[in-house]
């Protein structure tokens, strides 16, 4: 049996996560290991497993992200000092969940180009 999305397992609540934001499209929770003292993931309730695989159809999903990331970045106080948003695709950019996520990270300087 394969086993379950953990991320697919948040947005439906059966797995436990300190949730900052939901809605109809999109769940944003803090992140296990915090790379920054703001660090929140931003996933789609729709599975997709890599931005590999993004389709035309997503565009409007992954504008929503991206708006709910500005939301949040000023909600946890993060806007004014400056927020960092990506996405890891592939193995090489460090990827390990595989079910699309926009970490959201601030609260700290950061150096580029980011190792
Ligand atoms: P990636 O390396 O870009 O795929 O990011 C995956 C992120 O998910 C990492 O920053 C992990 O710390 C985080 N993560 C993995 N499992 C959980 C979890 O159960 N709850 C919250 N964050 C998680």
């Amino acid at each position: 049996m394969t086993k379950p999305c953990i991320f697919c397992e948040i947005a439906a609540g059966r797995m436990n996560a300190e949730i900052v934001h939901e809605d109809e499209h999109v769940v944003a929770f803090r992140d296990i290991h915090p790379q920054a003292p703001v660090h929140v993931l931003i996933i789609p309730r729709k599975h997709i497993s890599s931005m590999l695989e993004i389709a035309p159809e997503d565009a409007e999903l992954l504008g929503h992200m991206h708006l709910t990331a500005r939301k949040l970045a000023r909600d946890l106080g993060i806007a004014e000092g400056g927020y960092r948003s990506i996405f890891n695709c592939g193995t090489d950019a460090g990827q390990t969940v595989w079910h699309i996520h926009l970490h959201l990270m601030g609260g700290r300087s950061m150096g580029w180009p980011p190792w």
